[in-house]
């Protein structure tokens, strides 16, 4: 396969999506962002960004600007279905320019969007649906459709950032995509309701066998998300009728429905699954695309977010001439193998340890412990919170040594060079 890039494709413009496009144009790199829906998701999904997200979210310069928008919240607590505490962490341990910043991820996306629009090298295309694709000796191309007809695009990589169901990832792949669908379901909802008599942490878990729920603020005027698991199978009518049962039932205060107001309303079935392969030829996945995980503990897009930064550094490499084409084969590599070793256990046992029925589990489980030691050791809880950076990579260590060439090349001054990766027990 022949080097140098000309202009990158990324099927769509969720947040991994925007990111990468964001990191590739202020690189220099022509990119093209299409996305099949005619404006960004509204639906309430992603809000915390924790600290490898972070770490992206300021390489693509934007951080300022949604930590202003949004906030760092205070901390997290693991509390019983009476409101008592198990265990809590405080953020305020942690250096505040790794803390975790939370935002809806509409908001998020409108900020990237902005900041694209800027940038000469890059655009977005709405209504663009790529259906088809088709790989070559120097090219990938895809075919799209668009109100003004199906058009043929073409780039030296594509790069599959449409969600969970990927049409990159279904036309390379199929219908097989590895992994589980939990047997609970989800609901998430944006709700307003007054926490301020119960003086709990910005964000909260839950723990029960039937009523686990987190509710967490994320918006600055008092917006809380608040998910809680439900029996699968059911219709959003049906879900929506044991709503009210649901909150009365397990809520701090057992409110009816004239203390709360819900302004959205969304089930999710939960799974866990990682593609076969994030790399065929010029074709690459990343984020949802390429790797599911339940949303407790926030991972999906962070996890997803570090994807994108990481095919930033190669697709870099490769433009400056200072990697190859087989550095597409580490991403890939490397990628799956952090899913599979930190990604899909940790949300997996995020989840778990929701659901325990007895004081004995809870008292006997790990990671409760480790947070009951961060209670009181400032430094060890900044090494939890931290630990999660092992899901980083540097990719810059498999660039080839810098040819003259590369050396003489305009290497982008505003993106901070990656740094090591801060790995820590967890
Ligand atoms: C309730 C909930 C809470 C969550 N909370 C968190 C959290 O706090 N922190 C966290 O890190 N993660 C969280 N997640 C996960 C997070 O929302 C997802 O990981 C993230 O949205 C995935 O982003 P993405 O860009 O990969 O895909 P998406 O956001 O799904 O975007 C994909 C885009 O591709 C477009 N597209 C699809 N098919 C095509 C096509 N054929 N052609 C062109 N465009 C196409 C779509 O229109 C869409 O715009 C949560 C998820 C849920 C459901």
């Amino acid at each position: 396969m022949k080097g140098g890039i000309d202009n990158i494709i990324i099927c769509g413009a969720g947040p991994s999506g925007l990111i990468l496009g964001l990191l590739l144009a202020k690189a220099g790199i022509r990119v093209q962002i299409l996305d099949a829906a005619s404006s960004v998701n509204t639906n309430p999904r992603a809000s915390h960004y924790g600290p490898p997200a972070v770490y992206e979210l300021q390489r693509a310069g934007v951080i300022e600007e949604v930590a202003a928008q949004g906030f760092r919240p205070d901390g997290v607590s693991w509390r019983r279905l009476d409101g008592s505490c198990i265990t809590k962490i405080d953020t305020k341990d942690v250096p505040v320019e790794k803390k975790i910043v939370c935002l809806p991820l509409d908001q998020l996306m409108k900020i990237l969007l902005r900041h694209i629009e800027a940038q000469p090298s890059a655009e977005v295309l709405w209504s663009h649906k790529v259906v088809g694709l088709s790989d070559g000796e120097e090219r990938a191309t895809v075919d799209v459709e668009t109100p003004e007809g199906t058009k043929t695009l073409e780039a030296t990589y594509v790069v599959g950032c449409d969600g969970a169901t990927s049409t990159i990832r279904r036309q390379l792949f199929g219908d097989a995509f590895p992994g589980r669908t939990w047997d609970e379901q989800i609901v998430a909802t944006n709700t307003y309701y007054d926490m301020s008599p119960y003086n709990w942490q910005d964000s909260n878990f839950i723990v029960h066998p039937e009523h686990c729920y987190m509710v967490a603020k994320i918006q600055n005027d008092g917006l809380l998300r608040i998910t809680y698991l439900e029996k699968a199978g059911l219709s959003r009518e049906e879900y929506l009728e044991r709503q009210p049962e649901k909150f009365k039932t397990f809520l701090p205060g057992h409110p009816d429905p004239d203390k709360y107001k819900i302004v959205n309303f969304s089930p999710y079935k939960i799974h866990q699954r990682c593609a076969e392969k994030f790399r065929v030829g010029r074709f690459l996945l990343a984020a949802d695309a390429a790797h599911l995980c339940n949303p407790f503990g926030g991972l999906g897009l962070t996890g997803g977010m570090v994807d994108v930064g990481n095919l930033y550094d190669c697709l870099y490499g490769i433009h400056s001439g200072q990697a190859d084409d087989s550095i597409l084969d580490k991403y890939d590599e490397i990628r799956r193998q952090k899913y599979r070793d930190f990604i899909d256990p940790i949300s997996s046992d995020n989840l778990r340890r929701l659901l325990y029925i007895s004081e004995e589990e809870i008292e006997k489980d790990e990671f409760y412990n480790l947070v009951k030691r961060a209670e009181v050791d400032e430094e060890f809880s900044k090494t939890l919170q931290l630990g999660i950076d092992i899901i980083r990579e540097d990719f810059t260590q498999y660039y080839k040594k810098p040819t003259v060439e590369a050396a003489a090349k305009d290497i982008p001054t505003s993106l901070p060079a990656p740094t090591a990766v801060v790995s820590g027990e967890a």
